[in-house]
Parts: C-alpha cells; structure tokens; sequence
C-alpha cells in the first residue's frame, strides 16, 4: 500500500475521532511509537537482503564445499587466507598483510562463490561491488563508492562482531584497467587511485582485517600498479572445470532435487564439455522445470539431456569445440606431452583439454629445480621437438595438420633463431645484424625440417605411448603427473 493512502487515512481516522470528542493522544503516542520501529528494522532488512552494490549483502553460509571442480584454486585461496586466520603470528613474525588475492577465469566458473566461501571460512563479514557500479559520468563519484565500500566493510564487521571483513570486487577489469586507457580517463583513473590508497591503508594494527579480492576474466587489461606487491599480488586461476568436476557440481546442484534412477551423472558430465559452473547450474534447474512441465514427480535421464540443448541454444556457449575438434585437441595435446616426457623425462606437469583462455588445450611444463639460464643445442633442439610434437601427433592420426598449432610454430622459429644467433647452426659464428635475411631465413627453415625429422620418428616409435595418452586424455580430459605416468606405464 502506498504511504501516502496510509498517512492520509490515518490523519482522516484521527480528525474524525477527534470530531467525536475521543481523546486521541494515546493512539498518535502509539503510532509515533510504530513508525520509529518500523524506519529501525527496515534498514537493517534492506542492508540485510540488497544484493550486489555498494550495500552489503548476506552469504547464506557458502563454504568451499559448495564449489566444485575447483580443487586448486581452492587449495590456493585457503593457503593466502592462512594471513586472515593467523592474526597474531603473522604480526609476531613481522609479515606484512595479504591485502587483496585476484581470481581470474572466465564468466560462471564460480569466483564469487569462493569469495563468499573464503568469508565463511575466515569468519569474516562480507561486502561486495561490481566495477562496472564505480563508473559514473560525474567526476569523484567512483572514489567516493570505493571509500564507502570499505567504510561498510569495516562497519559490516563490527555489527556482526567478526575480526576481519572480505571486499569482493567483481569485474575488476573496468575499475582497474591500465591508467589512461579509458576515454573520460580522468574519472576511471581517480576510483582507481582511491582503490590504491584503500589498499595502501590496510595494516596489521587495524581492528578490522580486511582482504580484498577481485575477479576478472581479463587480468592482462589490469592496471600493473594494482597487481603490485601488496596489492593485489596473489593470482588463482579458476577455471572451466574438467569432467571430474562437472560431475562435483552436478552434485551439488541435483542434491535438493528429486532424480529419477536412470539419472547418470557421469554421462551427463561428458556431455557437458566447456560448460561452466553456472551453466551447469542452470542445467539443472532446466531439466527440474522440464520434468515439472510434464507433471512429472521425478527428474528422469532425458529432461537433463534436453535441458543440455537448451542451455547451449539458449546461452550460445561461447567457444564450443565440436566433438571432432575435441579429439584432435586430445591427439596435439597428447603428442606434445609424449615429446616432451620423451626428450626430458619428468618436464610434463600436467595436460588438459578444457579450454583455458584461448588455448583449446594446455599442456603445463614441470618447473625446472633450478632456474636455467643458458642452453645446449641439445635442449633448444628438443624444445622445438616438443612444440612440434603436437602438429606430428595431429599428422600421424589424421595425415594432415590444422592451424591450432600456430602458435607452436611460432615457438619453433624463435627457438630455431636463437641457434642460429648463439652461433650454433651451420653458418658458424655470426653476427646477426650482418647476415642477410634471406640466409638466416633459410638456415631456419632448414633446422627446423631436421628436427621435424627426429621428432616425427620418435613419435611413430612410441605410437603406443602416444595411443594410450590421447585417449585416457580424451576420456578424462584432464592428466595430472601422476596420472599421465600411469598411463605411459600401462601402454
Ligand atoms: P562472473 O565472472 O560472471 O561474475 P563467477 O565466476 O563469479 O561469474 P559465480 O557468480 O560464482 O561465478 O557463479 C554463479 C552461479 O553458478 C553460482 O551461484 C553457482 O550456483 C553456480 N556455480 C558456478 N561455479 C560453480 C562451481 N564451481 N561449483 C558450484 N556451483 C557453481
């Protein structure tokens, strides 16, 4: 009801008592009363329910098993968040603060649900903002909501009694992005300084902790002065889930649901490639309305199958690799990593094949135990191995490449020019700027054909191991160390 109706009935309802000659002081005593209770508590609700925005807003409790497929940035957070449980020790031990850690990974991967987690786990209240709010036409705006940002944090905590307060700033990209880089730049680079400055004054003497994270899926557009020591310096990656995680999540998401017994989890977790976490979500919420739509009490097999369908027609999933992409992503990756274990054993850290930025597939190198500075013929020429690898293993299965291994091929020739340079190749000693472009080109291509050879052999000898790797890829999608050795040692 509009205040005004009930303003305007209760001053009718008094001037008609008071008509009647009733004593009406009691009953503007009460209602004074009524309306000084009801300004009090609507406050506290609209603070308590606002969602996202410089208001602050309830976690309902998310802890870090609600989210899935995320085992390793999981891991990684909680290890910062050891500087926001530790109070004491780290003053002790003369640490200075974690002021802020940054998620990064695409859209739906579940960074605001591990901010919120990350609150639970440290018992801190939790605030948060989206960048794209700070940004407004007038000029100081931006720094003035970052300043009553971390004012509420600060506030947040003390109302409900908790030692430290998280500020999650998602879309951070448009708050931060590189100084000058925007067209009003004036306004973006104030809340930007202001951020700084916010950040600057947390410190280990204040009654509240803070800790900021942010989120983006664009950490290259960061202004550098943000990732700065002391700022926000810690970076954990969240990615697209594999099928072991899609599988966590599709638990997560179908434990308040009714399944029918044909429901199987794992088939609808290998049919979901790249879908993220949020997409999963709705997936599952999808297959409940279908089956609701059919009257159904149950959630049977095919409502999921369906919902699929629906979340990819209806979200046009951005990068969706076909089925025979996916194989030939298994087969490059596979070929690289059967190389590279091949020519310097121990060098394969992992391999996957769900997409990470814009690579299809990634295949992460060991770190070396000590840094290394200078190389050997040997090991530049088995650096071009394993970057061919990959298009080899790609000719081996299909007798023809494809352009996903461009980059690779760039790789090659710089590698390939640094023989040269280093006066290892067939020309000799040499001084680059002297020697003609068109000898330097040929001398490159050269090397590169001779180690084609050697890399292309070695992978038709091992077609065993390159087999078995490609297809426990394809199957799990992602190999750790471990893993990967297992499946070597089987073939
Ligand atoms: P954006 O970058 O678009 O802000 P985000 O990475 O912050 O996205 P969330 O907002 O955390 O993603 O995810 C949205 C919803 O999707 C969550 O509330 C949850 O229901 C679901 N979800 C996303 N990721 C996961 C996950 N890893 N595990 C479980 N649920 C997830």
């Amino acid at each position: 009801m509009p205040k005004e109706v009930v303003v305007g009935s209760g001053a009718g309802i008094i001037l008609f008592m008071l008509f009647l000659g009733i004593n009406v002081l009691p009953l503007i005593l009460f209602g004074l009363l009524a309306v000084a209770l009801f300004i009090m508590f609507e406050g506290q609700l609209r603070d308590g329910i606002k969602g996202i925005g410089t208001k602050t807003k309830t976690i309902n409790h998310v802890t870090f098993d609600d989210v899935g497929g995320q085992d390793t940035a999981i891991n990684e957070f909680k290890e910062a968040l050891e500087f926001l449980l530790k109070p004491v020790e780290i003053v002790e031990m003369g640490i200075r603060p974690l002021k802020g850690i940054l998620l990064v990974g695409p859209p739906g991967t579940g960074k605001t649900l591990l901010a919120k987690a990350a609150a639970s786990y440290t018992k801190s209240a939790f605030v948060a903002a989206s960048g794209s709010e700070f940004i407004e036409m007038y000029a100081g705006v931006g720094a003035k909501r970052v300043r009553q940002l971390f004012s509420e944090a600060r506030k947040k905590a003390k109302r409900e009694g908790k030692n430290g307060a998280i500020v999650f700033i998602d879309e951070l990209e448009i708050l931060g992005a590189k100084r000058g880089s925007h067209q009003s730049h004036m306004e973006y680079d104030q809340t930007l300084n202001q951020l700084l400055v916010e950040m600057d004054g947390i410190s280990n003497d204040e009654e509240t902790r803070l800790l900021v994270v942010g989120a983006t899926n664009r950490a290259d557009m960061l202004d550098p002065a943000i990732l700065r020591p002391g700022r926000l310096d810690r970076q954990v990656a969240v990615n697209l889930p594999d099928k072991k995680g899609r599988v966590k999540i599709l638990m997560i998401h179908t434990q308040n649901k009714p399944l029918a017994d044909d429901v199987c989890l794992e088939d609808i977790a290998k049919a979901t490639f790249g879908f993220s976490g949020a997409q999963i979500e709705s997936l599952a919420n999808e297959a409940a309305i279908l089956a609701l739509r059919d009257g159904e009490r149950k959630i049977a097999h095919r409502y999921f199958v369906e919902a699929i369908d629906k979340v990819i027609l209806g979200e046009k999933l951005d990068r969706r690799p076909s089925d025979e992409e996916i194989k030939r992503v298994g087969i490059h990756e596979a070929g690289h990593a059967v190389v590279s274990e091949l020519v310097r054993p121990g060098s394969v850290s992992s391999l996957t094949i769900v997409p990470r930025g814009q690579a299809l597939g990634f295949m992460r190198k060991n770190t070396p135990e000590h840094d290394q500075y200078l190389y050997t013929l040997q090991e530049l020429e088995g650096q071009i191995m394993v970057a061919l690898g990959g298009a080899i293993a790609e000719d081996i299965y299909y007798g023809a490449r494809s352009t996903g291994a461009r980059n690779d091929f760039e790789q090659a020739w710089n590698l390939a020019k640094e023989i040269i340079k280093s006066g290892m190749s067939s020309l000799g000693v040499i001084a680059v700027s002297e020697v003609p472009n068109d000898l330097a080109f040929k001398e490159c291509t050269e090397i590169l054909k001779n180690v084609e050879e050697n890399a292309s052999a070695l992978l038709n000898d091992n077609r065993d191991l390159l087999d078995a790797v490609s297809s426990r890829l394809l199957e799990e999608e992602t190999l750790d160390r471990q893993r990967f050795l297992e499946t070597l040692q089987s073939a």
